[in-house]
């Protein structure tokens, strides 16, 4: 009976299929003998985060696959703030913002460069000084630091995260004017006045810097707007454990992982990002192979194949893929041999590695491998072959339910062994007491 779960996500792995890969996706173009084993000797299926269709970032995708429910995400902007180390209260308002490059036009700003040609540390840091604080109406607001142009403003203050992006995310397209996004009350509309006060202020202090006069000089794009998007705020709700009843940790890299984790309730045990993609997975299975004993379930996480796609080129996400693939063929072996261990490969989403989309809407392929999981027909790991599997369509948080089955501590619906009983069976019990003096 496994004991532990590791859930391996490969980001952004399923995409459509291409005309230069011979009409196929990347994966299933790609030769992934190691996944196509784990294929052959699992339950396979098909997984969606949500609905189908819908195009989901990693964030709510990974929300959902650690059973959380959508109306308790807290957004980006709050997720990213707890993972740059900050503690925003419930009466702040986070947002991903970073720096870019934007030229006026008809009295607006279209986005030129969402990122322009990298300043050097010393630069951004002048950047990020030089508009590190703002106040208007009541509402305090503070921009902090990730890396590179990158960073996190929160705003303090009767404030509410119900307000539009001013990121339109693809180069050419006109930044959107802050508003309170529809139905919203007067905390938004002030958030959204307050926020577009501060970004003309960003804009009149970036214009003026040093760093771009020395940058126009040098033939460089100025950086000279600042955008924002996903605006967050702290929500109460159960931890991973309170939910499932299992311990667990993430082995991730990445301000967004810290901050997931560290809102769930995970360890978080850091991974690096080198230049070489399957090294990088191969240290976190040796990593996740190491902590299962201290844990319950492990999420590994990759990033690499979503970032692959988004370089819009189909055979640099295959060659990735098989880079990941021979990863997991050099590393897990000890952990696939361990009757300890339930062994799960999905994906959050799809990024389609051709075509306008960010990310797409199609399900994922997904892989239980353990003992007692049923051993299906499937003989490939890919988003095709997947659908022919045993484990049939699974969406939301379905996942993690059938992970707690896996782990054979399917809580049998109705039973009350304690005032909040997780998923998992038994729950945290307080035993009975005999009251003998
Ligand atoms: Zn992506």
């Amino acid at each position: 009976m496994p004991r532990a779960c590791l859930l391996l996500v490969l980001d952004g792995l399923g995409d459509r299929s291409h005309a230069s890969l011979g009409g196929l996706t990347p994966l299933q173009a790609a030769a992934t003998p190691h996944l196509d084993a784990l294929a052959a000797a699992g339950a396979n299926g098909l997984y969606h985060a949500a609905r189908l269709g819908q195009a989901l970032p990693s964030e709510n995708a990974h929300f959902a696959m650690f059973g959380a429910r959508p109306e308790e995400f807290p957004g980006r902007g709050y997720l990213e703030a707890l993972g740059l180390g900050l503690a925003p209260g419930p009466d702040e308002v986070c947002l991903l913002a970073h720096f870019c490059n934007a030229v006026a036009e008809a009295g607006c700003l279209r986005l030129w460069r969402d990122k322009p040609e990298a300043p050097s540390p010393g630069e951004a840091e002048a950047l990020f000084s030089a508009v590190a604080t703002f106040s208007f109406e009541g509402v305090d607001i503070r921009l902090h630091r990730d890396k590179g142009l990158f960073g996190v403003l929160t705003m303090s203050g009767d404030v509410s995260p119900e307000v539009t992006d001013t990121n339109p995310m693809v180069d050419g397209l006109f930044l959107p004017e802050p508003e309170p996004m529809a139905a919203a009350g007067r905390a938004a509309a002030r958030t959204a006045r307050a926020l577009k006060a501060y970004l003309l202020y960003a804009r009149r202090v970036l214009r003026g810097h040093p760093v771009n006069a020395a940058r126009e000089k040098a033939g460089l794009a100025p950086i000279n707007a600042l955008v924002t998007q996903r605006a967050g705020q702290k929500k109460t709700m159960p931890s991973f454990r309170e939910r499932f009843g299992l311990r667990p940790a993430s082995i991730a890299s990445g301000t967004l992982f810290a901050g997931i984790a560290r809102g769930l309730g995970f360890d978080l045990l850091p991974a690096r990002d080198t230049a070489d993609p399957g090294a990088d997975l191969a240290e976190r299975l040796g990593l996740a192979a190491r902590a299962v004993a201290d844990y319950d379930f492990l999420h590994v996480h990759t990033k690499a194949p979503d970032q692959a796609a988004h370089t819009k080129d189909p055979l640099a996400k295959k060659a990735v893929i098989e880079a990941l693939d021979a990863a997991i063929g050099r590393a897990a072996g000890p952990l696939l041999a361990d009757p300890d261990v339930l062994f799960v490969v999905t994906s959050d989403h799809s990024t389609p590695s051709s075509g306008p989309l960010i990310h797409g809407g199609e399900p994922v392929p997904l892989c239980f491998h353990g003992p007692g999981q049923r051993v299906d027909a499937v003989r490939r790991f890919d988003e095709v072959a997947a659908a022919a599997g045993c484990l049939g369509l699974v969406r939301g948080v379905e996942l993690p339910y059938l992970i707690v089955n896996g782990l054979e501590r399917a809580r049998l619906v109705g039973i009350r062994d304690c005032p909040a009983p997780p998923a998992s069976y038994p729950g945290p019990v307080n035993p009975f007491r005999l009251e003998e003096p």
